[in-house]
Order: C-alpha cells, then sequence, then structure tokens
C-alpha cells in the first residue's frame, strides 16, 4: 500500500466526524503564518489553530521570497492582517549552499537550474531578513504587523526573534 493509499484510509476516519463544512473562506483569526515544510513542525498544534482560523504558508526555510505570491492573496483577497514568520532549529536550509545543490542537478539530472534556492546560513538572521523583506514588500499592506520566531524542534517551544537582537 502507497502512503496516498493510507492517506485515503486516514481521511475516511477524518471525515466520517468532520463537522465544520460551514467555514467562511477568510481566516477567521485574519493572520497568516509563514514557515518551514520541515516534517516536524505542526504548525496547527503548537500554534493553537483550529481549522478555519489561518492562513499557513509553507515552503523550504519559510523564505519570504518564496512566499509574497500567496501572502498578497491572503491580504488582498481574503482580508488577513498580520503576519508571523516561524523558521526553525535544525533546519535544513541551514546544511547546504546555492552552489551545492546547483552542482547536485546538474551531476544527477544534468540540468542548469535557473533558481535560487534560499539556503542560509545563520538562523536568526534569516528570520531578521525574511521579516524585513515583507515589511519592505510594496505588495503587501504597510499596516499588517510582521514578526518573527524561532522553533525549537528539541522542547517545541517559540521565541520571538526582535530586529534589534
Ligand atoms: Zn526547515
Amino acid at each position: 500500500m502507497s502512503v496516498a493509499d493510507e492517506f485515503a484510509q486516514a481521511d475516511e476516519r477524518y471525515a466520517a466526524t468532520f463537522t465544520k463544512g460551514g467555514l467562511p473562506m477568510p481566516p477567521g483569526r485574519h493572520v497568516a503564518v509563514l514557515t518551514c515544510m520541515d516534517a516536524r513542525l505542526d504548525p496547527a498544534r503548537f500554534l493553537g489553530l483550529e481549522e478555519g482560523d489561518a492562513h499557513v504558508i509553507r515552503n523550504a526555510g519559510g523564505r519570504a521570497a518564496d512566499a509574497i505570491r500567496s501572502l498578497v492573496i491572503s491580504q488582498q483577497l481574503l482580508g488577513t492582517r498580520e503576519v508571523v514568520v516561524v523558521h526553525h532549529t535544525d533546519c535544513g536550509m541551514l546544511t547546504f549552499t546555492d552552489d551545492q545543490l546547483h552542482q547536485k542537478l546538474h551531476d544527477d539530472l544534468g540540468v542548469h537550474a535557473d533558481l535560487e534556492f534560499l539556503p542560509f546560513s545563520n538562523l536568526e538572521q534569516s528570520v531578521r531578513d525574511d521579516v524585513a523583506t515583507l515589511r519592505d514588500s510594496p505588495l503587501l499592506l504597510k499596516d499588517a504587523p510582521v514578526r518573527g520566531f524561532i522553533y525549537d524542534v528539541k522542547t517545541g517551544q517559540l521565541r520571538e526573534v526582535t530586529s534589534d537582537e
């Protein structure tokens, strides 16, 4: 059985007791969360989110440059008015450089990728950079607060990264 089959079975159990079919499309708590795709992070649980509460935008590293499109839609069409960036300890983005991944793609697939993979070498700085990118983006609302945090995969704790740290 493939994992997709296991998912279909899990959903049968979920749908059997599902009662939230009447939720509106705009997030009830008017917030967008940008975080990493890391499998150890369960934002709904560590942030106390229920269905319908928030947009959770995930990509490798929780990088801002990769999320602008979704955040514009979130703010302009679906009414979110606050952004929370969550990067995390032991992130895979700390383990490689753009050059290394470009070389691997060249070696494994024979391609030259016209992509920046946005790895980082300093976790606090990556949060400050992404908060600044979102605060400075002309496409995003100037009056929507953007705050940045680091989630610790060892303890489950969230710590705010302030811009003057
Ligand atoms: Zn990560």
